[in-house]
């Protein structure tokens, strides 16, 4: 049976992607230091014999990671959310959002040069910064600031980029980038501070929905489920060898437009409330998808109001 190793695995996408790959045959082993992941998420693959579990910070340490027949390497281990009232955010954890971007990619990538194990690294919108081009496509270099608030996520993904690519080149690893636009779904931290669960969360509670600035910015909203076939075929697929595709639902919305959504698909009666904008807070963001479309065959399938509908449901019973 070939391994997969999910680093982040106990995380929001990460616990998705290992129940895809169990359910897809393969055996796997999740890492994860539980910074900002949650054992709930992976509770139920506990029972199957193909899935183990390690609790590692892979920036430090000896990796325990030394297992057989390791195939594949995910590496979506790191804090993701920028809200600084979060204690999960990476605002938060910033030394350890850039140790694991930086030398826990390079770990990773060390033991996939050893094992011969191709390698994925999970890359983020966020490399786009600010951006001054719309919709984005891969081929954009992004408006970032290098050492504001949100460098130490947006900066450390821009040098795992740049290291996954370098072994790459230098020693043959057979790696590949994938750019995650926001996502939503199921095992959503309620606390992290993010738009889609903070709404969903305000508005079961029927308290105030917190608009930050005037909620003219934009995001566009992919589901868990399209997120992690977009993972697999990035890794599966036989084209793919040092190649960076952004994965992430076009349809583009503002954060306004979020709220009512999200108000009237809970029936609420929260009202909308505004709060300062965080600092460097993107204005707009929508990925171009050609590239995945032509090279992987994929694009989203879930429509936003089916997507909300199922992450509600989780919402009431966490
Ligand atoms: N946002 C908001 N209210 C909240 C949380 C977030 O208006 O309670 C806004 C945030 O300022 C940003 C957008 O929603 O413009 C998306 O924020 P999120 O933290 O989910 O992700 P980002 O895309 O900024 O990484």
């Amino acid at each position: 049976m070939q391994r997969a190793l999910v680093a982040g695995g106990a995380g929001f996408i990460g616990s998705h992607l290992c129940e895809k790959l169990l359910n897809d045959g393969y055996a796997v082993t999740a890492v994860d230091n539980l910074i900002t992941g949650s054992e709930k998420n992976i509770e139920h693959l506990k029972s199957n014999p193909n899935f183990s579990f390690v609790n590692q910070d892979i920036s430090i340490g000896n990796l325990k990671l030394d297992i057989g027949n390791l195939k594949f390497i995910f590496h979506l281990a790191s804090p993701a959310s920028p809200n600084a009232k979060s204690p999960n955010s990476y605002i938060n954890h910033p030394l350890e959002t850039l140790r694991v971007n930086s030398l826990g990619t390079e770990r990773l990538l060390e033991l996939a040069k050893k094992d011969g194990a191709r390698f994925l690294f999970a890359s983020t919108s966020e490399i786009y910064g600010d951006p001054t081009v719309s919709p984005q496509p891969e081929t954009y270099f992004g408006n970032v600031n290098p050492n504001g608030v949100r460098s130490v996520y947006d900066e450390a993904k821009r040098y795992g980029e740049a290291i996954t690519m370098a072994y790459g080149r230098t020693y043959g690893v057979d790696v590949r980038i994938i750019r995650i636009f926001n996502t939503y779904g199921p095992h959503m931290q309620k606390d992290d501070g993010r738009v889609v669960s903070n709404f969903i969360v305000q508005a079961l509670n029927n308290s105030p929905i917190t608009l930050y600035g005037d909620g003219s910015q934009t995001r566009s909203f992919c589901y868990v489920d399209d997120m992690v076939d977009g993972f697999c075929r990035a890794m599966f697929s036989e084209n793919t060898n040092r190649e960076v595709f952004n994965i992430g639902n076009p349809d583009e919305r503002t954060v306004a437009e979020l709220a009512t959504i999200i108000k009237e698909a809970v029936g609420s009666s929260s009202e909308i409330i505004t709060e300062d904008l965080p600092e460097d807070d993107p204005k707009k963001r929508r990925p171009d998808i050609t590239k995945a479309k032509s090279v992987l065959g994929w694009e989203p399938k879930v429509n936003l109001s089916d997507g909300l509908a199922k992450t509600i449901e989780y919402f009431k019973t966490v």
